[in-house]
């Protein structure tokens, strides 16, 4: 596909890239809306890494013969790729296995040798554990607390008393650019530069954001950026951190071994340069290339338009279930990306994401790793249905056809 054919997409030729989109389940046609929790792959991406094992599998940075080069340079190809993708450098960004690696990294090699008793760590109610667990394991260790921004009754954060929360003694703020639940966007330009004003380290956990949005890391001003490669139709473990040069120069090392060192003496080791300096042992080679692959892949049917096409299949849904009697959607944000969740009066979620797995149609049900909000909106668990550009508007009636149904079951 070609970004410049814009609105001409044929929409049926992209899904026909994916080629698990053609397998049925429980003997119907898979209807997979659970892309926030895994993204599929497009062929290309499989084929990058079969191609790797198949004609160029030998490890990266160590070898002078000609396999190692060439694996060196398709494994710095794809973090290059992924730079331009993002607009930033490429030895500002990090290669790790995803998001909960790239927060952590931040939590230990950034925040735990500067945090102290009388710090404060600001979060959002709608984090994902990921975005949660690090820091508290960090506060435990510092004596460092954290307060917690709220959000209104649309599922937005409440911006007023977020800022209220940015006092002097609060040394960062980490939140979700989009909620991997509510489906929110967060104004994060605008956040992040209230915290800078009042020197705040800011970190932003992208999982969501990356996979649907024309995305320019340089432009949202933020201190770190996180992102998973799995749910941006690359392979799992797969993801980065990107960091300002300043913060990566004086990070300590987080994990130790090869890679990371110029030189090793039991007197004392000297660290590699950024960003190789957070990368120790062999990396999933294969997968990054595969990430590569599917950064080439979005940016040829353009993020613009993958991002409108999900916003016209996430209306047609909205419209779609606000129509099904005691739905409640979870989660009214003005700016929303395509994850829907919602309870439907009488049925156990759990209950009916079972009985629609066997209509075909792959949703998740649960807490979405996110306690603390369903906390908030008094429930144990949702049913999460996470659109992407591969889906169709006819599976979106499906969906709802299906969902009448098992209901009716389980009245
Ligand atoms: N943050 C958000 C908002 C997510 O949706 C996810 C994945 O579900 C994560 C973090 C964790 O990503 P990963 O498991 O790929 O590290």
């Amino acid at each position: 596909m070609n970004a410049s054919l814009d609105s001409t997409i044929d929409w049926a030729r992209v899904r026909a890239d994916f080629p698990l989109l053609t397998r049925q389940v429980h003997g119907k046609p898979l209807i997979y809306f659970d892309s926030a929790n895994t993204g599929q792959k497009p062929e290309t991406v499989i084929a990058a890494v079969d191609d790797f094992y198949r004609h160029h599998n030998a490890n990266v940075s160590r070898a002078v013969h000609a396999l190692g080069t060439e694996a060196t340079d398709a494994y710095e190809g794809a973090r290059n790729k992924l730079a331009k993708f993002f607009n930033v450098r490429g030895d500002e960004l990090v290669l790790c296995s995803g998001t909960t690696f790239a927060l952590n990294l931040v939590a230990y090699s950034w925040a735990l040798p500067r945090l102290q008793p009388g710090d404060a760590i600001v979060l959002t109610r709608m984090e994902h554990h990921a975005n949660i667990v690090p820091w508290q394991l960090v506060a435990q260790r510092t004596g460092a607390t954290i307060k917690v921004a709220e959000l209104n009754e649309r599922g937005e954060l409440d911006l007023e008393r977020l800022y209220a929360l940015l006092t002097p003694e609060v040394k960062l703020l980490s939140l979700a650019h989009v909620s991997n639940v509510l489906g929110t966007v967060n104004p994060v330009r605008e956040i992040c530069r209230e915290a800078r004003k009042r020197g705040i380290v800011t970190v932003v956990d992208g999982s969501q954001a990356a996979p649907h949005r024309v995305l320019d890391i340089a432009a949202v001003g933020c201190d770190f950026y996180a992102i998973t490669g799995h749910k941006m139709s690359g392979p799992t473990g797969t993801g980065a951190l990107w960091a300002r040069r300043e913060h990566l120069a004086a990070m300590p090392p987080f994990i130790g071994g090869g890679e990371m060192i110029k030189e090793v003496r039991f007197e004392g080791t000297v660290f590699n340069d950024p960003p190789h300096k957070f990368e120790a042992g062999t990396p999933n080679i294969a997968g990054f290339i595969g990430l590569g692959a599917a950064v080439d892949y979005l940016s040829s049917l353009g993020m613009h338009n993958v991002e409108a096409r999900e916003q016209a299949l996430l209306a047609h849904a909205t419209e779609e279930l606000s129509k099904v009697e005691g739905l409640r959607i979870f989660g009214e944000a003005k700016e929303k990306a395509a994850v829907i969740s919602f309870l439907v009066e009488g049925a156990h979620a759990h209950d009916l994401a079972t009985l629609l797995d066997l209509e075909g149609v792959a949703i998740r049900s649960g807490h979405h790793c996110a306690h603390p909000l369903m906390h908030h909106f008094g429930v144990a668990a949702t049913c999460r249905a996470s659109l992407a550009f591969y889906n169709t508007h006819d599976e979106v009636e499906a969906f709802v056809a299906a969902l009448r149904k098992v209901r009716k079951l389980l009245a």
